[in-house]
């Protein structure tokens, strides 16, 4: 079977609530604690949604990445939309703490053909998870997810707390997930700009998460700090789009595109050579699945996803390893040179 991506969709959706504390956690970085329990309202149903993104509206299959601002599919509302998504041919992609047994199993109920497009980014929250004796939980819904056809990867947010257990993580991992977890960047959202989130040097921090060996990382790290000069087509073939508004933007940095819902299809305004932000500290997002044409060719979302475990087999199944992948950029029709020159000046 082959499915061809023509756009990948990042979806906030407005439920802060979270039943952990994690001290790097964003939202923490910004909310109060009674703050974070608020459900803000959507601005589409899950019916109203299901309109608005068949494969017709939306110019073929997607993969949408749904984040709830509290990571955890705590509210039986999130898996409402996770649903529609793929009644509607799409892949998904959901990120989760992996903790809450009940909603996962739901979406573990699904027919094969639907958990065959199905992902969970599953946030390993190690500190957490280990001071609430939920470890056994995490692994088990890893674990229960992969068995039943969905696709996973692991992914851990370093934090300086977190360094002597670095071992510890390793021979865990590799015990229980059979490969080492991908790494992020964590950031600090207090500052301008956004550092990253760490007494280190850079260098020092580099050197201290490199040993898990992760794409991931490696990625995030080559475009930190980095200004983005190429075209990019964010806005066109990616989106990031805010259920609480029904606004569309170009990607995590909220250069805004339009409503998502007017319209025959979804507005279309390339960010081009525009990019808003100071450095894409999503880049193993955007410019994996190839938003920019002419940098990071040859690394794809599932270099970035994916692990081999020891025993040969995938964390992403072969559906979504394809799907995964792909880049939007050979799937899209690219504008000429010329008229992407011409773009500098508009
Ligand atoms: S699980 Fe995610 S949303 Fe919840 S506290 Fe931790 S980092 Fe924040
Ligand atoms: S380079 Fe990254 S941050 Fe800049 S517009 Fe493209 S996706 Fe957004």
């Amino acid at each position: 079977m082959s499915d061809k991506i023509v756009k990948f969709i990042d979806v906030s959706m407005p439920t802060w609530p979270c039943n952990f504390r994690c001290h790097y956690c964003y939202v923490g970085q910004h909310l109060s604690d009674a703050e974070r329990n608020t459900i803000m309202p959507f601005k589409y149903t899950p019916i109203e949604f299901a309109k608005l993104i068949t494969k017709r509206r939306l110019g073929g299959t997607c993969v949408f990445n749904l984040c709830a601002y509290g990571e955890t599919l705590l509210l039986p509302i999130n898996i409402e939309y996770a649903k529609q998504i793929l009644n509607a041919g799409h892949f998904v992609g959901i990120v989760s703490n992996m903790t809450i047994t009940k909603n996962i199993n739901e979406l573990l109920k699904l027919p094969k053909e639907q958990l065959s497009r199905l992902f969970f980014k599953c946030s390993f929250h190690y500190l957490e998870l280990k001071r609430r004796n939920l470890l056994d939980v995490f692994v088990d819904n890893v674990n229960n997810a992969w068995r039943s056809g969905a696709s996973i990867t692991v992914e851990i947010t370093p934090s300086d707390e977190l360094e002597p257990y670095i071992d510890e993580i390793k021979d865990f991992s590799m015990k229980h997930f059979g490969a080492l977890p991908h790494i992020t960047v964590a950031r600090n959202e207090l500052v301008h700009g956004y550092t990253r989130l760490t007494k280190h040097t850079d260098k020092e921090y580099i050197k201290i998460w490199s040993v898990f060996n992760s794409d991931l990382f490696n990625l995030k790290n080559a475009t930190w700090g980095r200004k983005i000069k190429q075209f990019c087509y964010a806005g066109k073939w990616a989106y990031s789009f805010d259920l609480s508004n029904g606004k569309c933007y170009t990607c995590s940095h909220r250069k805004l595109v339009g409503d998502f819902g007017h319209g025959k299809h979804l507005p279309q305004q390339p960010v081009c050579y525009h990019c808003p932000a100071e450095h894409c500290f999503n880049s193993h997002a955007w410019l994996a699945w190839g938003t920019c044409p002419d940098i990071f060719k040859d690394i794809t979302y599932a270099n970035v996803r994916d692990r081999i475990r020891t025993d040969g087999t995938h964390w992403l199944h072969k559906r979504v390893y394809n799907a995964f992948s792909q880049k939007l950029c050979d799937n899209n029709r690219r504008y000429s040179k010329f008229i992407e020159w011409l773009y500098k000046y508009i």
